[in-house]
C-alpha cells in the first residue's frame, strides 16, 4: 500500500482549520488524536515525525504492542470498548479512556488507578443515536451516572465521547454532534466538585468538519491519515 501520510495530515489540518473558521473557533482548542488501529508502528512514527501528538487505539493488545515501542513520546487515548478485565494493562500508560461506559468499569478503573497512585482522565462515552450496535449510554442515564462519578477520586470525569452513525452526508450527523454538546452544557449547570466538561470527543474521518462546527475539541481520525492512497 502506497500512503503519504505528510501529504494525508496537511488536508486533514486544513479541513480542520476550515471548520474552526466556519465555527470561529481558534484551531489550537482542538486535539487531532491519530487512529492507529489499521496501521504498524513504523507508519506511527511517521506521523509523530509530522507532527502528530496524539495517539488513539480501540483495543489494548495493538495500544500495549505499540507504547511498547513509543512509550512516552506521545499521549495516549483509549477509545474503544473496554473490558474489566484489561483495565490493569493500561491504566500507567493512558492518558485518556474515551469509553467509560458503565458503572462497573468505572470502578475498576478508579480502583486500579488508585493502586498506583495516578489520576487517569475519561470521557463518558454516550450513545447520542441510540443504535443497537453503538456502545455508550443512553443519553437519559448520563447525568445521574456522572453524579455518581463525581465521588471517584482517581477516575476523573473531563468530558463526554459519541460516535456518530456512518452516513454517506456528513450534514446527517449534525443533530447528534449538537445533541452531545447540549448534554454537555446541561451537565454543566448541575453542581459538581470532580466532574468537568472539557472536552467533547466526536467526529471521525467522514464527519470530523462536522463535529467541530458544532464543538468537537478531540477529533478522532483514522482512515484520513492512514488509509488514503498518494
Ligand atoms: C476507528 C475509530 C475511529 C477513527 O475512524 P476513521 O473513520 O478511520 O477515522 C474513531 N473512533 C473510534 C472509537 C474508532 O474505533
Amino acid at each position: 500500500m502506497l500512503l503519504n501520510i505528510e501529504r494525508n495530515l496537511e488536508v486533514v489540518n486544513q479541513l480542520i482549520q476550515q471548520a474552526a473558521d466556519n465555527a470561529e473557533r481558534n484551531i489550537e482548542d482542538i486535539t487531532l488524536i491519530a487512529v492507529t488501529k489499521t496501521v504498524t508502528v513504523k507508519e506511527v512514527k511517521e506521523a509523530i515525525s509530522q507532527g502528530i501528538t496524539d495517539i488513539g487505539e480501540n483495543r489494548v493488545q495493538e495500544l500495549l504492542k505499540k507504547y511498547e515501542e513509543l512509550g512516552d513520546a506521545v499521549r495516549w487515548h483509549m477509545i474503544g470498548h473496554l473490558q474489566k478485565n484489561k483495565v490493569k494493562y493500561i491504566v500507567d500508560k493512558v492518558d485518556f479512556i474515551h469509553s467509560v461506559d458503565s458503572l462497573s468499569l468505572a470502578e475498576e478503573i478508579e480502583k486500579r488507578a488508585a493502586k498506583i497512585n495516578r489520576p487517569i482522565n475519561c470521557l463518558v462515552e454516550v450513545n447520542i443515536s441510540g443504535e443497537d450496535s453503538k456502545h455508550g449510554l443512553e443519553p437519559t442515564e448520563v447525568k445521574s451516572f456522572i453524579k455518581k462519578l463525581d465521588e471517584f477520586k482517581y477516575l476523573r470525569v473531563m468530558g463526554l465521547m459519541t460516535m456518530a452513525p456512518y452516513v454517506e452526508d456528513p450534514e446527517a450527523t449534525r443533530k447528534y454532534f449538537k445533541g452531545l454538546r447540549n448534554l454537555s452544557e446541561e451537565i454543566k449547570k448541575i453542581p459538581l466538585n470532580q466532574v468537568s466538561m472539557s472536552y467533547l470527543s466526536m467526529g471521525m474521518s467522514n464527519d470530523f468538519q462536522v463535529a467541530i462546527e458544532e464543538g468537537a475539541n478531540m477529533v478522532r481520525i483514522g482512515s484520513a491519515i492512514f488509509t488514503t492512497e498518494a
